[in-house]
């Protein structure tokens, strides 16, 4: 029996796992059994989770922002398997404690390998934890690595929608508002994860992700926009050969390999009809309109604390953009300032968490700065 323990469970991937583990549970019964979760605020649908699943009142806790009780849920002596589907920084605690006390992790919380890079991997040499991919792109390149040997991968290649704004100039994106970067062409998902969609900085995170996971250099990690979002990663081998992974958008078939890994479930998600499926194109992502992919590829380079800045002020940026503070554009110029400020790169070694919650708390303050001067300016421009 496999015993889960789900965070961030009332959230996009949180209840699209428990719909799988659901579905698990109706062909299989026992085989895999929730054991703990954790969410935010919706403390409504946290209880029926937990009465649904069977989920000891004081294993189902509310208030991610509680480190300590997440961590405490990802290292429980009869979890055997931790999807962490916390949203942001947040789910770091529960990253290094999965791994730590040597867990399967399915992480769909890429903040926390991003920002807490040297630290992660550390703690997954310390308890003997792996790390399964839920990210649809690397989950793909998880399963197409098994293709060939490690010396005979050439590059890594994710694929991105290109968000609702692609193929717009920069300047056509002066005036664009949050109802039109919240609407995604092809994936439902969260707000903070739409938006940096919409800017391609999930991209860049992904790029930085796919380094952390793989162990590959920057130059070995490609990216091509690819609108339909059915091809999700891409290997390149040594003798020109590539091996893709192909699915309809549903990240149901990332979440439940995660969870069965290395197994396949035996429930299709996301199956290609053929017939209907039409034409699939790819083309360059344009880094003059979404600067925010190489902000992400200058960070990752840059090594140290520098994920954990532009991670960190990211958030605060986009938190600014849905709030209507600043304009979308600005989302990259925050980043791009706190990233190059002065010290801002804190590419320090980052050598333990308090060094990660400092480059964190660095940025963020910076690109608070950022806002209110940008929000000042345009305030007095209205
Ligand atoms: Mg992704």
């Amino acid at each position: 029996m496999t015993r889960v323990a789900v965070l961030g469970s009332t959230g996009s991937i949180g209840t699209q796992a428990l719909d799988v583990i659901r579905r698990h549970h109706a062909r299989h019964p026992g085989e895999w059994e929730v054991v703990a979760l954790a969410a935010g605020r919706n403390t409504e649908l946290l209880a029926a989770q937990a009465a649904e699943f069977g989920v000891a009142p004081a294993r189902a806790r509310s208030g991610l922002d509680d480190a300590g009780a997440l961590a405490e849920l990802a290292a429980l002596d009869d979890v055997d398997v931790v999807l962490n589907a916390v949203v942001g920084f947040a789910g770091l605690p529960a990253t290094i404690a999965a791994l730590e006390a040597g867990k399967r992790l399915a992480l769909a919380n890429k903040e926390s390998l991003i920002a807490g890079g040297p630290v992660v991997r550390a703690a997954r040499q310390r308890g003997g934890g792996e790390i399964v991919p839920v990210d649809s792109e690397h989950s793909a390149l998880y399963q197409a690595l098994r293709g060939g040997t490690r010396d005979e991968v050439a590059r890594l290649v994710l694929t991105a929608s290109g968000g609702p704004f692609r193929g717009r100039t920069r300047d056509e994106l002066a005036l664009v508002t949050v109802e039109d970067a919240l609407k995604h062409p092809t994936w439902n998902m969260g707000a903070k994860i739409t938006i940096d969609s919409s800017t391609l900085m999930n991209k860049g995170l992904e790029v930085i992700e796919a380094h952390e996971l793989f162990d590959v250099d920057y130059d070995q990690v490609g990216v091509v926009v690819h609108p339909q979002s059915v091809v999700h990663g891409m290997v390149e081998f040594c003798d020109g050969a590539v091996i893709a992974q192909l699915s309809m958008p549903d990240m149901r078939l990332p979440i439940g390999l995660a969870l069965g890994a290395p197994e396949r479930l035996d429930e299709p998600f996301g199956p290609i009809d053929w017939t209907a499926l039409g034409s699939l194109t790819f083309e360059p992502p344009d880094l003059d309109a979404f600067p925010c992919l190489g902000l992400a590829y200058s960070a990752g380079r840059a090594g140290g604390g520098a994920p954990a800045v532009l991670s960190g002020a990211n958030e605060v940026a986009v938190e600014a953009f849905l709030e209507r503070r600043i304009p979308w554009l600005a989302i990259a110029d925050v980043n791009g300032g706190v990233l190059s400020g002065e010290n801002g790169g804190a590419t320090g070694n980052v050598r333990d968490v308090d060094d990660v919650l400092e480059a964190d708390r660095v940025a963020r303050e910076r690109a608070r700065t950022a806002v209110l001067r940008l929000s000042s300016r345009t305030g007095a421009r209205t």
